[in-house]
C-alpha cells in the first residue's frame, strides 16, 4: 500500500503517518525527518536545506525528489510506504508519478488531513519534537508522561525554530501556494481521501483506517 499524506503544516500528518506505518507495517518516510537528520549531522545537504527551512520556505525540488526517488526504490518499500511532506509542489508529484510508472507502479491513496488556518498556528505553537529521537508531542493535546521529557528515549523537548507563529504565518502562505495545488492533482489522480483533521488524534485515525482498510 503506497500512501501519500497531505496537508498544511501542523495538520496531524506526521501523527497519523506514524500509526499508518506502525498498523500496516510500512515505513514511514518524512522528508522533514530526513532533512532535520542531515541537519543534525551537519552533511552538506542538511546545510543547504537549513538555509531555506528557517525562513519557512521550500526547499529546492532538485534537493529533495531524488532523495525520496532513491528511498522508495529500496527493500523495506517493496509492500509500500507512507510518504508524509513529500510531495509539496507539483512537480515533486510529477517526478514521484514519472519514477513509480516507470516500474509499473502507482500510488493508491493521497489522504488529506483537513484542518483550517485558525486551527493550525494554536498546533504549532504546542507542538514539541525530541531532539534525541524526533518524536512529536503537543502541550495539550499529546502531552508526555513526564514534563518536558520524551516517552520513548528520555530526550529533551523542544520548539522547533520553524514552528514560531512569524515562521508558521509563512509557511501557512508556501503553503496554500505551492501545496495545496496537489489536491486537485490527486483529485484527478482519482486517489484523493479527505479526513477531517480537526477531532481528536484517534478520531482521525479511525477515518484513516475506514479509507485504508483493516
Ligand atoms: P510540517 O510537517 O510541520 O509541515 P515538515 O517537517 O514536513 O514540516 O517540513 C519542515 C520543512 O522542511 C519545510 O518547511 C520545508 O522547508 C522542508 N521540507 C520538507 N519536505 C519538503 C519537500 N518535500 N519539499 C521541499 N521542502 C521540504
Ligand atoms: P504535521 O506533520 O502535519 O506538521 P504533526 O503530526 O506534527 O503535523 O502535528 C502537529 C501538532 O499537533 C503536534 O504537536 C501534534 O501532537 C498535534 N496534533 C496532531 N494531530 C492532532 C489532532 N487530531 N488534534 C490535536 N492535536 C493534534
Ligand atoms: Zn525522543
Amino acid at each position: 500500500m503506497k500512501v501519500v499524506m497531505l496537508g498544511a503544516p501542523g495538520a496531524g500528518k506526521g501523527t497519523q503517518a506514524k500509526k499508518i506505518a506502525a498498523k500496516y507495517n510500512i515505513p514511514h518516510i518524512s522528508t522533514g525527518d530526513i532533512f532535520r537528520a542531515n541537519i543534525k549531522n551537519g552533511t552538506e545537504l542538511g546545510k543547504k536545506a537549513k538555509t531555506y527551512m528557517d525562513q519557512g520556505l521550500l526547499v529546492p525540488d532538485e534537493l529533495v525528489v531524488d532523495l525520496v526517488v532513491d528511498r522508495v526504490n529500496q527493500e523495506d518499500c517493496a509492500d509500500g510506504y507512507v510518504l508524509d511532506g513529500f510531495p509539496r509542489t507539483i512537480p515533486q508529484a510529477e517526478a514521484l508519478t514519472k519514477a513509480l510508472a516507470s516500474q509499473g507502479q502507482k500510488l493508491d491513496y493521497a489522504i488529506d488531513v483537513d484542518v483550517p488556518d485558525e486551527n493550525i498556528v494554536r498546533r504549532m505553537s504546542g507542538r514539541r519534537a525530541c531532539v534525541g529521537c524526533g518524536a512529536t508531542y503537543h502541550l495539550e493535546y499529546a502531552p508526555t508522561k513526564k514534563e518536558g521529557i520524551c516517552d520513548v528515549c528520555g530526550g529533551e523537548l523542544i520548539l522547533r525554530d520553524d514552528d514560531k507563529p512569524e515562521t508558521v504565518e509563512k509557511r501557512l502562505g508556501v503553503y496554500h501556494e505551492q501545496t495545496q495545488p496537489l489536491i486537485d492533482y490527486y483529485t484527478n489522480a482519482g486517489i484523493l481521501k479527505r479526513v477531517d483533521g480537526t477531532v481528536d488524534i484517534e478520531e482521525v485515525f479511525q477515518a484513516v483506517v475506514q479509507i485504508l482498510g483493516e
